[in-house]
C-alpha cells in the first residue's frame, strides 16, 4: 500500500522512556475514504499514559505520544464516511482499529482481538503509515469511523473525556458480571477508575463500599455515589465486612494485597481487576478455594458497549470528576498521579496546544 498523504500537527512527545515530554510535530495522515479527522479538544491522563511514556510495560515504541481518552469535533470526513459529519463532537477511546475478522472481533469485543493491542490508540501499529499509532495528546487524530464514538450532547466535554478509558473500563466489567440492584459490590480505590466504577455500580443499582488506605477520602467516596466506605488498613472494619460481597473491582494499579479482598467476597463471589501493576501480585488458594471464590480480569470494553456507556452517561448525568491542566503541565501532573494528587482525573485543555 502507497505511504497516504500526511499532515503535520502539534503534539506531546517523549523520545525515551527518561525523558519529560514536550513539544513536537507529528504526521497524521490525510483521510482516506472510510476515515474521520478530529480536531482534539481535550484529552484525558490515564495512569497508563505514564506507564507508556515510562516503557513500565517493555513494548514502548519511540517518540510516544500518550493519549487515549479523545473528544474532539469533526474537521473533515473521508468520501465513505456515513455516520459522522463535520461539525460532530465525538469521542477516541483506547482503540483505533481491530482485525474485524478474530472471533472476539465477529462478537463485538474488539479489545480481546487475536492482535492483542494492534489496534491501540497509542502503543498500537498504524498499518496506513506502517509505524507506531500516536495518541491524543496532539491537535488532532485521524481515525477509522467504525472506532468514532459520539458524544451525549447534554455532557461536559471535558469531564466526558475520561469515560472513553476510565468510563469503560469499570462500566464492562459490572456490566458483564451483571451487577445491579440486590447486590453488594465493592470497589478498591478512590482514583481516576474507582471514583468512576462507584458511579456505575450505584446507577445500576447495586449497594456499593468503597475500600481506601486514606481516612481522608471517606466523605469524597460518599459524595460520589459510595453507600458505606471501608478503611482497609483497619482490620475491625475489614472484619465486619468480610465473606459479604458479591462482587468487587479492583482498581488499583499499584503493588497490593488481592488476599484481603478475596476474604471479602461471599460465596461464588467474583473479584475483578482492572488496573495493571508493574509487577505480579501474589494469590493464596485458601481464599479462593473456600468460597469457590474467582480472580478475574476485565480490559476496557469493545466499540459498541463503549458506545453503550456513553448513552448511559448521556441518560443519568454521569461524568467524571477532572482537574484541567495546560498541556505544558503534564510531567508536573505525571508526578501529582503517582501520589494520587488528583480528584480524580486530570484533563489536558488541547487548545493550550495550539
Ligand atoms: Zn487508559
Ligand atoms: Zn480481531
Amino acid at each position: 500500500m502507497a505511504k497516504p498523504v500526511c499532515f503535520s500537527v502539534k503534539a506531546y512527545a517523549t523520545p525515551a522512556a527518561t525523558v519529560p515530554l514536550a513539544a513536537t510535530t507529528i504526521e497524521r495522515r490525510q483521510p482516506t475514504p472510510t476515515d474521520v479527522q478530529i480536531q482534539i479538544l481535550y484529552c484525558g491522563v490515564c495512569h497508563s499514559d505514564l506507564h507508556f511514556a515510562r516503557n513500565e510495560w517493555g513494548f514502548t515504541a519511540y517518540p510516544a505520544v500518550p493519549g487515549h481518552e479523545i473528544v474532539g469535533r469533526v474537521t473533515a470526513v473521508g468520501s465513505g464516511v456515513k455516520k459522522f459529519k463535520v461539525g460532530d463532537t465525538v469521542g477516541v477511546g483506547c482503540l483505533v482499529d481491530s482485525c474485524r475478522t478474530c472471533p472476539s472481533c465477529a462478537a463485538g469485543l474488539e479489545q480481546y482481538c487475536d492482535l492483542g493491542l494492534a489496534g491501540g490508540t497509542y502503543g498500537g501499529w498504524d498499518k496506513h503509515l506502517n509505524a507506531p499509532t500516536l495518541g491524543g495528546y496532539s491537535q488532532s487524530i485521524v481515525v477509522t469511523e467504525d472506532f468514532v464514538l459520539r458524544i451525549p450532547a447534554n455532557l461536559d466535554l471535558a469531564a466526558a473525556a475520561p469515560l472513553l478509558c476510565a468510563g469503560i473500563t469499570t462500566y464492562s466489567p459490572l456490566r458483564h458480571w451483571k451487577v445491579g440492584a440486590g447486590q453488594k459490590v465493592g470497589v478498591v480505590g478512590l482514583g481516576g477508575l474507582g471514583h468512576m466504577a462507584v458511579k456505575f455500580a450505584r446507577a445500576f443499582g447495586a449497594h456499593v463500599v468503597l475500600f481506601t488506605t486514606s481516612p481522608g477520602k471517606v466523605a469524597d467516596a460518599k459524595r460520589v455515589g459510595a453507600h458505606d466506605v471501608v478503611v482497609s488498613t483497619d482490620d475491625k472494619q475489614m472484619a465486619a465486612h468480610a465473606g459479604s460481597f458479591d462482587f468487587i473491582v479492583d482498581a488499583v494499579s499499584a503493588q497490593h494485597d488481592l488476599n484481603v479482598y478475596l476474604n471479602q467476597l461471599k460465596r461464588d463471589g467474583n473479584l475483578t481487576l482492572v488496573g495493571a501493576p508493574e509487577k505480579p501480585l501474589p494469590v493464596a488458594s485458601f481464599p479462593l478455594l473456600l468460597r469457590r471464590r474467582s480472580l478475574s480480569g476485565s480490559l476496557i470494553g469493545g466499540i459498541a458497549e463503549t458506545q453503550e456507556m456513553l448513552d448511559f452517561c448521556g441518560q443519568h448525568g454521569i461524568t467524571a470528576d477532572i482537574e484541567m491542566i495546560r498541556m505544558d503541565e503534564i510531567n508536573e501532573a505525571y508526578e501529582r498521579m503517582l501520589k494520587s494528587d488528583v480528584k480524580y482525573r486530570f484533563v489536558i485543555d488541547m487548545t493550550s496546544l495550539q
